[in-house]
């Protein structure tokens, strides 16, 4: 094993500490949401006791340092992302809020109808509903890249759905449902020869491995806070300046405007363009906090570690007869998404959560590649930079004991 400072991490995680029907909690549904280390915990705590007030409207002191440090959060997850300028990172609620806005907002001032939407055939529901409202709305047409048996994007055939008529590529970072890691350089760089700006989905990529947006060039990035160890109810859209200048708001209402009359309202310039409402201010503010605390740890280390994780999660199912791994993908991160024979997912589920093991069993958000591999759930365990082998070990204690009485 490399060098990580396992021990301390998960003395950071309170909730890993507890116990789950008598049992020392596993915590394997980190796909789904990540625990919380005790600096974000201690951040909301810290804001709504010492600094809390509305933003952005007030001259009191509380209003100014809720302000500040609200805007010192939009900085830190400009620097984790590496965008070029603070005005490109959007507070959204969530990653699904994030694809929703740019549907509703680029979607529909750049698109007309017969223009084409490329998404993947492993998308998240939220990578592909908002897509489909907009071509009911203004008659635009998705097409789908087709998967292989294992879980990976048919590239070449990706690049052929690429056309005169395509005005988005929208696409999984990283996959729930499989963990596959998509070849977004390659994606982006086929796009953009044809001037396809690329959507990223980043949701499950951004705990997992450093992103840097202006290496990859991706014209949208989106992703959730609580996937990343922080609050949920927070999100961030990046989006590349030029283009999200270009585009109208796509919530009306406070903080978003520069002056309002009856007759005429005129708009805040970027990001508040795109930020009606009081937003999540204690939650972002933790999610800045959770960023410098996977900063600190550093992502390269989380993502080396992870992978270790997997490759020893996977050399121990592939020896279990009976269980059956769904996502076989060359490139792929933490998860590990599995049937059993004979055994129906959502009984996994339950099993083994009365051994203490938390995993996810159903179809992920992600119907359409349960119907590919013609399943109607798959039993998920995800991985977080504070899960061991040991805990691995249990679970698969658990399915092997499973298997032998059930199976
Ligand atoms: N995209 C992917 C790949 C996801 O895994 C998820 C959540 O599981 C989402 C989008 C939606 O995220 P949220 O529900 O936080 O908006």
């Amino acid at each position: 094993m490399i060098n990580y400072p396992i021990e301390q991490i998960r003395a950071d995680f309170p909730i890993l500490g507890e116990t789950v029907r008598n049992k020392p909690l596993v915590y394997l549904d980190n796909a789904a949401s990540c625990q919380k280390p005790q600096a974000v915990i201690d951040s909301i705590v810290h804001t709504y006791s010492h600094e809390y007030a509305n933003i952005h409207r007030g001259v009191h002191t509380l209003s100014v340092k809720a302000t500040d440090r609200f805007e010192a959060a939009r900085e830190k997850v400009r620097g984790f992302i590496n965008a070029g300028n603070a005005k490109e990172i959007i507070f959204v609620r969530g990653a699904t809020e994030a694809i929703n806005l740019i549907a509703q907002s680029y979607g529909k001032s750049q698109l007309c109808a017969g223009d084409e939407i490329v998404i993947s055939a492993m998308e998240h529901h939220a990578n592909i509903v908002p897509w489909q409202m907009l071509c009911q709305q203004i008659g635009s047409v998705l097409k789908v890249a087709p998967m292989n048996q294992k879980g990976e994007l048919i590239f070449e055939e990706f690049e052929n759905l690429l056309g005169e008529k395509t005005k988005l590529v929208a696409i999984a970072h990283m996959s729930n449902a499989l963990g596959t890691i998509n070849p977004v350089e390659k994606i982006i760089a086929a796009a953009h020869a044809k001037n396809i700006p690329v959507l990223l989905d980043g949701a499950q990529a951004i705990p997992h491995m450093p992103v840097d947006v202006q290496a990859l060039d991706c014209d949208f990035y989106v992703f959730s806070g609580h996937k990343l160890y922080g609050p949920s109810g927070t999100g961030v859209l990046y989006g590349k300046q030029a283009l999200l200048e270009a585009m109208p708001p796509y919530q009306g209402g406070g903080d978003m405007i520069r002056t309002v009359t009856f007759e005429k309202t005129t708009y805040a310039g970027l990001p508040h363009k795109f930020e009606a409402g009081t937003p999540a201010i204690a939650e972002i503010i933790g999610l800045g906090a959770a960023i410098d605390y996977v900063t600190a740890i550093g992502m390269d280390a989380i993502a080396a570690y992870e992978a270790e994780l997997l490759a020893y999660a996977t050399e121990h199912a592939e020896q279990i007869k009976g269980m059956n791994i769904v996502g076989q993908a060359a490139e792929k991160g933490g998860i590990l998404s599995f049937t059993l024979d004979h055994i129906h997912p959502h009984d996994i589920g339950t099993m083994l959560d009365s051994v203490g093991v938390a995993v996810r069993a159903g179809h992920h958000c992600a119907m359409p590649v349960m119907d590919f591999y013609g399943v109607p759930a798959t039993a998920r365990a995800s991985f977080a930079m504070y899960n061991t082998r040991e805990e691995i070990d249990i679970l698969m204690q658990g399915i092997k004991s499973l298997i032998e009485v059930f199976g």
